[in-house]
């Protein structure tokens, strides 16, 4: 029996599961969400991501030529950080409109959102019809559920895709993308007070970094995203003031837009710090942007602009999404980031949503999907 989901209590019950990644423990939370969907009458299955954690695929009808409609969002949450917060960090308590907890806006109210519509449409999807849900652990590590989604080949295909990062309800079309790099210089110890008899590796990694810090993209930029950018975030070495250092570490963050082939940029980095430098790639999310002219992406801009009374401007999010990697591998389906957190309170102490644009969100959804079959025709 199919029975209505109230959107700002689901986000609530879900916050109460401490999905902090590390080390994410999404499983229990995975299931909640899986029984609440079978019920709606979903095929669901877990995709698996090593102990206690897993992500969920569930679909419903069966897509006309268009494809299915595809909703994503992840699970899993950010550490609480090092202050105290005021509201208790997994209670889901709701005080004066605002729903607090970690994940509240990044993106628990997103998938309660979600789910709640997937369940009030559910009876409309059928023959020529489909929607799926692909809800994912350990996107905030760098998107590693939704890999292992693919991986196992169960993203299936798409007409459309809607991501429910926090984005205040208001449609964004694309984001950067990501390119992580950690460098490893190496050198040989030796005495501090001997330093000749050393390599000392501290010195190879900060000659990189200098040289980093004035490098220059060929690439130009792109209209509406901008600019790619480099940083070095992290510089590790040494262990004792009285020894020659013979390792040394930095993590290069490189975001990249449309375009941009992230083997090259690699390349260029590494040719440009000239050290000798090992190179890993840690984290490699292409960039996405969907065109404002793109038809399905003006149709859900104005049926979100219905609902939210807010005219359609195009936007992009500054950061990046499980739609790096879903994106791809759905076969280059249009894209919409839209979803009811507060971009501003993502990764927050006291983190919070509106409890209001959660009902929103799950009203631009429930139209959205119930829109799907006008797409189709
Ligand atoms: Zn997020």
């Amino acid at each position: 029996m199919k029975q209505d989901i109230d959107a700002v209590a689901l986000a609530s019950r879900l916050i109460q599961y401490d999905t902090v990644n590390p080390p994410g423990n999404e499983l229990a939370c995975a299931r909640y969400l899986a029984d609440i969907l079978q019920q709606a009458g979903f095929d669901v299955r877990l995709v698996p991501l090593g102990k206690e954690r897993a992500s969920l695929v569930a679909t419903k009808g069966r897509a006309g030529p268009r494809g299915p409609l595809v909703f994503t969002g992840h699970i899993d949450v950010v550490p609480l950080g090092a202050q105290a917060w005021t509201h208790a960090p997994f209670a889901g308590e709701v005080v004066q409109g605002r729903l607090y907890g970690r994940g509240a806006s990044d993106m628990k109210g997103g998938v309660a959102a979600m789910v709640a519509a997937a369940v009030a449409q559910a009876d409309s999807l059928g023959e020529g019809k489909q929607l799926t849900l692909l809800i994912t652990a350990a996107e905030e590590t760098g998107c590693q559920g939704a890999e292992a989604i693919i991986a196992a080949g169960m993203q299936g295909t798409a007409g459309a895709l809607i991501v429910g990062e926090p984005t205040a309800n208001v449609p964004y079309l694309g984001h950067k993308g990501a390119l992580w790099l950690r460098g490893t210089a190496r050198g040989v110890t030796a005495h501090g007070s001997m330093p000749q008899k050393g390599d000392n590796a501290v010195y190879k990694a900060a000659r990189a970094t200098t040289r980093l810090s004035c490098f220059c993209f060929h690439a130009p930029a792109h209209p509406e995203l901008g600019s790619p950018t480099l940083n070095v975030g992290t510089f590790h070495g040494g262990l004792n003031i009285n020894s020659v250092p013979d390792r040394a570490i930095i993590e290069i963050d490189v975001r990249t837009v449309p375009g941009m082939d992230h083997a090259q940029v690699r390349q260029q980095i590494a040719d440009h710090m000239q050290e000798q430098m090992e190179l890993e790639t840690t984290i490699d999310l292409p960039s996405v942007w969907t065109s404002p002219q793109s038809p399905w992406v003006q149709r859900a801009a104005a049926i979100a602009s219905r609902i939210t009374g807010e005219a359609f401007a195009v936007r992009t999010a500054s950061y990046f999404s499980d739609a790096a990697l879903l994106a791809g591998a759905l076969g280059g389906a249009p894209t919409l980031i839209l979803g009811p957190g507060e971009p501003s309170q993502a990764h927050q102490t006291d983190e919070w949503c509106a409890v209001d644009k959660i009902e929103q969100c799950a009203a631009i959804y429930q139209a959205l999907i119930a829109d799907w079959e006008t797409v189709q025709a």
